[in-house]
């Protein structure tokens, strides 16, 4: 889901966002009070200051963070980026151009590391540099792994360490991938083979006898990707459209929001 964003489509930076999410009217980073999303700008104004954000060869997305003279600070947008999963917020990418900003999707944050970098007087900080991933790539990689069977308590807590695990300074193995995977595993092997929105039983077995079911994130317009296992519900493949695509579709997920409260206690 690209909250109505068209990748690659231009937008005007006051009317398409701030007309829309409100928010910071300046700086790289804008974090709307009143919605789910984390809006960040890349360009040309880095590299006026001494660096850039740049692809790396693995699929990363290496995105400094904001604060122009000294140390950077994890609060405001930093924090923002580094706990939006925790927050089931969703990271937009725009790209500066000359005439407007570029929409070039959503974004998941798995980690940062701080480098050191001039600021905007040219003496040399530690900044923070976000490693980001396009969020289509998360889902498509967790959809095609199979759960692995084990008890459902020990997926329990493999999927609420994973809610909390927050990004670290250093490289991590738990990726983003890892984490995504163990929050659906436990949400799907809660289902017990019944949808959470419905209670019908799953219309198919996977390959490997697993009841098939969705994970849904109910404070999101996105799935895929860690969230609190409390705001992840298991859905048919119907209920899951219903959300997505009916017409009922909010007032339908604020019922599957209030079905979470009584399915995971605590
Ligand atoms: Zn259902
Ligand atoms: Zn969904």
């Amino acid at each position: 889901m690209s909250w109505g964003f068209e990748r690659g489509r231009i937008y005007n930076r006051r009317a398409d966002i701030h007309g829309r999410f409100n928010g910071q009217q300046r700086g790289g980073i804008v974090t709307p009070a009143d919605h789910a999303v984390v809006i960040i700008f890349t360009g040309e104004e880095g590299e006026a200051h001494g660096y850039t954000d740049q692809w790396r060869d693995d699929g990363v997305f290496e995105y400094f963070g904001e604060g122009q003279i000294g140390d950077m600070v994890m609060q405001k947008g930093n924090r923002a980026i580094a706990d939006h999963a925790v927050h089931g917020k969703s990271i937009l990418l725009f790209k500066i151009r000359p005439t407007g900003v570029e929409y070039g999707g959503e974004m998941i944050c798995e980690g940062y590391q701080t480098r050191r970098a001039p600021d905007r007087s040219g003496n040399m900080r530690d900044a923070f540099v976000f490693e980001l991933r396009p969020f289509d790539n998360v889902t498509a990689i967790v959809d095609d792994t199979l759960p692995v069977i084990a008890s459902l308590e020990g997926l329990r807590i493999r999927a609420f360490a994973a809610a909390n695990a927050t990004p670290s300074k250093i490289a991590s193995t738990a990726t983003v991938f890892e984490r995504s995977r163990d929050i659906r595993d436990y949400v799907v092997a809660r289902g017990n083979g019944r949808c959470e929105g419905c209670s019908n039983a799953a219309p198919f077995l996977r390959s490997n006898g697993v009841p098939y079911l969705e994970p849904h994130h109910i404070r999101r317009l996105s799935d895929g990707g860690p969230d609190d296992p409390r705001f992840v519900i298991a859905l048919c493949p119907n209920c899951h459209r219903r959300v997505h695509s009916g017409a009922d579709g909010s007032s339908y997920n604020g019922l599957l929001l209030r079905k979470m409260t009584a399915i995971e206690v605590g």
